[in-house]
């Protein structure tokens, strides 16, 4: 076949075969191919028609080291060819156990017990159960429902999106698991209370944790699930002493709490857990994505030595698993991956780069669409605005016009792979790989700008 006919072979296939996720499969006709990615490179990306790309969101917040890491293949590859597969049910293997006992030497508090899980969603899902069995087992039965925030997006098995907070993610499948709340984000530049005052206003968006606990029933209540920096809704920090306030919250009440952070562990932030960074402990932390850097599947729950006490003694178990949970080729993967790390000090370098980057970024201010820059590490959402004055934002329809008609296609075809996302207000996320320099960053700036200036001349 020549690579015409590859071309074409693809495309047909793919609309005809290939279910999508989270893709408007309609799109999708005679005039409108598949962006088909082919090839990595360190910060690039390749199409099937050549067409070279900068990953500006690390796949999908997942490739932190860059692609084409050679050793990470090699690592796989080793791994397969001594023992491809077995189940960490009743049995383990020796990588499953290397890569428990190494993450527990990054995380915060006690956190020493590493539950592995094929991705994201399954973590916080694994997380939701383990704290419902954990209260059963203490003796506190009717603790079971779990408080997260409005628009954060938590995955999507039936628990975990019913933790989610975005209603436009669920009504297909509602009815979910119905003991779910949800409580404000800490999006400071749309603060409802306190917008003058970000510590006023971490305050009071601590307090509404604690609120929605007394309104439920501090005996109902298993656990509050939340981001370390909230993704949807583009990347909302949290305000100094939000999450030692939360942290207290948790302790009056006895809730437990999770730190979701399947982006924001492995160097996001610039540390291996967004936890540390912000100086807080939680019970359980969820995480997956740049613990593999994407080169296999992998994700985690890592519960601290209280909440996995009572598993311990006597007949107890947990029974819950996943069959690829803990791959061996996916732990090896981690393994080498955080060899990577080390070797490469990817943390120190996104901490000391990371003003940089955020100094690229705000140069965008002067664009009258970009209403706000926002995010910590080499995590950032650009939220676009109609009115700066006034912060006013776009409805429906200028909204899917402008991110869906417009945005979201100009930026690749300009050669920049970052997300258009409007599950709050319409925001373009940047997550890179961290090996990203001054001039990706620049490159970022100039390709967001240009396209930008296009969008406010079609307003
Ligand atoms: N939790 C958070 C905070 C996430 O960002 C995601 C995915 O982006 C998930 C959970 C779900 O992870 P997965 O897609 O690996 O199931």
């Amino acid at each position: 076949m020549d690579q015409r006919d590859d071309y074409d072979h693809l495309q047909k296939a793919g609309k005809r075969h290939l279910w999508m996720h989270f893709s408007r499969h309609g799109v999708y006709d005679d005039d409108h191919d598949i962006p088909v990615i082919v090839k990595g490179d360190g910060m690039y990306i390749w199409d099937s028609r050549g067409k070279r790309y900068l990953d500006a969101l690390a796949g999908l917040f997942v490739v932190q080291v860059g692609h084409g890491r050679q050793e990470l293949a090699e690592a796989a590859a080793k791994q397969a060819g001594e023992l491809a597969f077995f189940p960490i049910w009743t049995f383990a293997h020796p990588m499953a156990i290397e890569l428990a006992e190494r993450i527990a030497t990054y995380t915060p508090g006690d956190l020493n017990r590493v539950f592995f899980t094929s991705g994201g969603g399954e973590a916080v899902e694994t997380a939701w159960k383990a704290a419902k069995q954990y209260f059963k087992l203490t003796g506190r039965p009717t603790k079971t429902k779990a408080i997260s925030r409005q628009i954060a997006y938590h995955g999507t098995p039936h628990g975990a999106l019913s933790i989610t907070g975005i209603p436009s993610l669920k009504e297909a499948f509602e009815p979910l698991v119905p003991t779910t709340v949800h409580v404000p984000n800490t999006n400071f530049y749309r603060a409802p209370e306190h917008g003058d005052d970000v510590e006023a206003f971490g305050r009071w968006a601590a307090d509404q944790i604690e609120e929605a606990i007394i309104a439920e029933g501090p005996d109902t209540v298993a656990a509050v699930f939340l981001e370390p920096v909230q993704n949807a809704g583009g990347c909302f920090p949290p305000p100094p002493g939000y999450f030692q306030r939360v942290r207290e919250i948790c302790d009056r009440h006895e809730v437990l709490l999770v730190s979701d952070e399947v982006i924001c562990a492995f160097g996001r932030l610039g540390d291996m857990f967004g936890s540390n960074r912000y100086g807080y402990v939680p019970d359980m932390i969820t995480c997956a994505k740049g613990l593999t850097s994407g080169y296999s599947p992998l994700g985690a729950m890592i519960a601290s030595d209280r909440v996995m006490e009572p598993f311990l003694q006597g007949t107890n178990s947990f029974a819950h698993g996943y069959t690829f949970a803990g791959h061996p080729v996916s732990t090896a993967v981690a393994m080498a991956n955080l060899d990577i790390f080390e070797r490469e000090k990817l943390n120190e370098q996104v901490r000391e780069t990371e003003g940089a980057f955020r100094g690229t970024l705000e140069k965008l201010l002067d664009l009258d669409i970009v209403g706000d820059v926002r995010g910590d590490g080499f995590f950032y959402g650009i939220e676009l605005v109609k009115d700066k004055a006034t912060k006013e934002t776009f409805n429906d329809a200028e909204s899917e016009k402008l991110l869906r008609g417009f945005l979201s296609k100009a930026l690749f075809d300009h050669g920049l792979y970052c997300r258009a996302d409007d599950r709050g207000d319409p925001v373009i996320q940047l997550s890179p790989p961290l090996i990203a320099e001054q001039s990706h960053f620049d490159e970022m700036e100039q390709t967001l700008r240009s396209v930008l200036t296009k969008a406010q001349s079609l307003l």
